[in-house]
């Protein structure tokens, strides 16, 4: 099967959190399967950009209202991803370092998704299916469904999965003119609530839908920031497909990222090594249980919450363990928790920033990782510390409640219901006596490292999925 991933990001050519992750592993594992997948991200001005080789396969001049934009199409030269990765160039409103975050975002993606089925049409190209991720994607359904221009891609299926609900693209219908000509009787197909807005029109739109975890499909069912009723309309065909992890790039007898590497035999003393480098590094002491943190700081993420969970969980066990925390986001948690740095020096520490490198040493050295999220479609991160025998303590939400099971039901990692400071501050006094019966910690570790999250099933059930529509 030919078939396009659309996406704003993809590891390694950019990556804001788990959405790159994703697009940069299932259309490898898709094409060990025997198809081919692909996959077009707009083209940013940034590292990976900067330093592959690309090829110009096409080049064209567009309309977005009364802007006109020209955009060229180039293909990395070497496949080296495992898949054919196609950049969308377009001046002006690409070539920037960053992937969000830009007030004309609207135009942004709103460009590249026409770019990108203007590409299609004029080189006639017809793939077997269209794979929209996330609302920066979300027109496309609309557009090969009704778009004068697009008739030819009329036939196409197109699926939409949905990895964070909360963003939807909402703009207003002042920019309606940036959707190429379509039937005005289809119009309810783009609005919700009285606005544009491109991920209820993905909803509406697409074939099939899924979401990363089978969880997340039921919680978004009566938590969809304003699209519940519209999800319970589409459920009959939605479905929830648990992410993997890319077990080639995140594996720590081989992770070119780590100072030392491991396997499950000398697991012990791999983590050890790794733990002695992260604290030295930020004067910490390894002697001591570490309790890490790594992640976007937002509310999603519980993150407001971190500076008294920690303030909390340093007084109560005042000298007896060590909080390491990377992340960024809002400003006001940033400051708080390196303001933190001052009352628990030696005990604490955080990284404000995001470092790929960094987070790959903290799965590696930590012996847990905290994930309090108030909202977790899937959640990578607890997968890739159980993968690099670190015990998650998770709050029971989405993919969280998927993927961890707890230690008192003979699980690998700590579990709790709410997002407080009190249930979190509970199972970091259940992570310590965990860590102080060594045999016990031992044998939850290695059971950890041995769970299977590979994409090779996932890969498989989306293949399903796509083969239920085109035949
Ligand atoms: P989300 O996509 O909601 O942010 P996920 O758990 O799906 O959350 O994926 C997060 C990904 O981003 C993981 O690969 C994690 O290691 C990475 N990550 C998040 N914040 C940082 C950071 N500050 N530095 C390095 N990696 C980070």
């Amino acid at each position: 099967m030919e078939l396009f991933h659309i996406s704003a990001e993809c590891y390694p050519v950019a990556k804001v959190g788990g959405l790159a992750d994703v697009v940069g592993a299932l259309p490898k594992y898709q094409n060990q399967l025997g198809h081919n997948a692909k996959v077009v991200v707009p083209g940013y001005d940034n590292k990976f950009t900067n330093e592959n080789a690309f090829e110009k396969v096409h080049h064209g001049q567009l309309r977005l209202g009364s802007f006109i934009f020209s955009y060229s199409v180039l293909r990395e030269k070497t496949n080296k991803l495992g898949f054919e990765l196609y950049l969308i160039a377009i001046p002006d409103l690409f070539d920037r370092p960053n992937v969000y975050s830009y007030e004309d975002d609207t135009e942004r993606f709103t460009a590249f998704q026409i770019a990108f089925l203007n590409w299609l049409t004029e080189t006639g190209q017809k793939p077997d299916l269209i794979h929209c991720h996330d609302h920066h994607t979300g027109l496309i359904p609309f557009m090969v469904s009704h778009c004068y221009n697009y008739q030819n891609l009329k036939a196409t299926p197109t699926v939409l999965t949905i990895h964070n609900g909360q963003y939807q693209g909402w703009f207003g219908f002042d920019k309606l003119s940036y959707i190429p000509d379509f039937n005005r009787l289809m119009l309810g197909f783009i609005e919700w609530n009285g606005i544009i807005n491109p991920l209820a029109s993905a909803i509406k739109c697409a074939w099939k839908i899924t979401t990363v975890s089978p969880s997340y499909l039921a919680y978004f069912s009566y938590d969809a920031n304003g699209l519940e009723n519209l999800l319970r309309y589409e459920r009959p065909k939605s479905v929830g497909i648990l992410n993997g992890i890319d077990t080639e790039v995140w594996n720590p007898a081989t992770d070119p990222m780590l100072e030392f590497h491991y396997k499950l035999k000398d697991f012990k003393a791999g983590k050890a090594k790794n733990k002695k480098f992260l604290c030295e590094q930020f004067n910490l002491d390894p002697s001591k249980p570490l309790f890490t943190f790594i992640g976007r700081l937002v509310g999603e993420k519980g993150a407001d919450l971190l500076p008294q969970i920690c303030s909390v969980a340093l007084n109560n066990n005042p000298r007896e363990i060590n909080i390491f925390i990377l992340g960024s986001g809002d400003p006001g948690v940033e400051g708080a928790l390196q303001s933190l740095q001052n009352f628990y020096h030696g005990n604490y520490n955080a990284y404000i920033g995001y470092n790929e490198k960094l987070a790959h040493a903290v799965y590696a050295g930590a012996d847990f990782l905290l994930m309090p999220s108030r909202v977790e479609p899937c959640g990578l991160n607890q997968m890739y510390a159980l993968r690099y025998g670190t015990v998650p303590i998770v709050r029971r939400t989405g993919g969280l409640k998927d993927t961890v099971l707890d230690i008192g039901d003979g699980g690998f990692g700590i579990c709790h219901d709410n997002t407080s400071v009190f249930d979190v501050n509970h199972s970091v006094t259940r992570g310590i006596d965990l860590f102080n019966d060594t045999a016990k910690f031992d044998s939850v570790r290695k059971t950890a490292m041995q769970i299977d999250h590979s994409w090779d099933k996932a890969a498989q059930n989306y293949i399903t999925l796509y083969e239920s529509i085109t035949h």
